[in-house]
């Protein structure tokens, strides 16, 4: 079971793209942000990244199929902080935003480092943020509606990125490798564990090649962990 499960995590975490990311100002719907990490998910995003609406923290809802458990979302407090420290790290940022600069969405080259940045369900990506963006981007609007969802935009241009990258090969290439690898497989094969180990500030344990605890003293903390989650029931 463990097995199967650990043969799993290994394939998905050999397809995550850690260059490849959102940042979503503002957008405050639980169903909206719930279905944009979903698509994130299975385009292979690692971490997503949102600057909290006003009054609160983001939420999901059931739309998301969990996806928040596979793909943690960073909260952070100022778009134009955020926009600027990944422009530092090398990455382009494209807004999602209708100006005299916008191009089509299918021009950038997403194979490179790229945070894709979307706007509240109302007031769209705000200008600061549109102006400190590398470039803006739109997906031709046809009809009678001036504008998408914005978990519908976010999927169509995830999945042209995915598209650019599996032409590239970068989905047969795994990006995550050594001791961030090792790290993240323990995370997602025992989230609770993991949880006290960092509280603790200690190093994760070792797993055997099925993905079982090696340590007897961890195999009992996971038991504890398996009591309480049943007594709260
Ligand atoms: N009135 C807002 C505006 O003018 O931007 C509409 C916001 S729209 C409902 C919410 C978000 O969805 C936008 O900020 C953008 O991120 C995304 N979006 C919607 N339509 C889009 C399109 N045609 N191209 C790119 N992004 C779009």
């Amino acid at each position: 079971m463990k097995k199967t499960r650990l043969e799993k995590i290994k394939k998905v975490l050999s397809q995550r793209q850690p260059t490849l990311t959102v940042l979503l100002e503002e957008v405050h719907k639980p169903h909206n942000l719930s279905a944009i990490l979903r698509s994130c998910d299975a385009v292979g995003v690692l971490e997503a990244h949102a600057v909290a609406p006003r009054g609160g923290l983001p939420t999901f809802n059931a739309t998301s199929g969990s996806a928040e458990k596979w793909v943690p979302l960073n909260v952070h407090r100022s778009a134009l902080e955020t926009i600027s420290s990944f422009q530092g790290q090398g990455y382009q940022v494209l807004a999602t935003h209708l100006s005299e600069r916008s191009t089509d969405y299918r021009t950038p080259d997403y194979t490179l480092p790229t945070v894709i940045l979307l706007g509240a369900e109302k007031w769209g990506v705000s200008s600061a943020a549109a102006e400190a963006a590398d470039a803006n981007i739109l997906i031709p609007m046809l009809g009678m509606v001036q504008s998408l969802n914005v978990s519908v935009a976010a999927a169509t241009i995830l999945f042209e990125a995915q598209r650019q990258r599996l032409e590239k090969g970068m989905y047969a290439e795994p990006q995550i490798v050594g001791n961030a690898l090792e790290h993240l497989i323990f995370e997602w094969l025992y989230p609770d564990l993991a949880a006290i180990y960092r509280e603790r500030g200690e190093g994760y344990p070792g797993l055997d090649e099925e993905g079982m605890l090696v340590k007897a003293s961890d195999l009992e903390l996971l038991g504890d962990l398996a009591m309480s989650d049943t007594d709260s029931d």
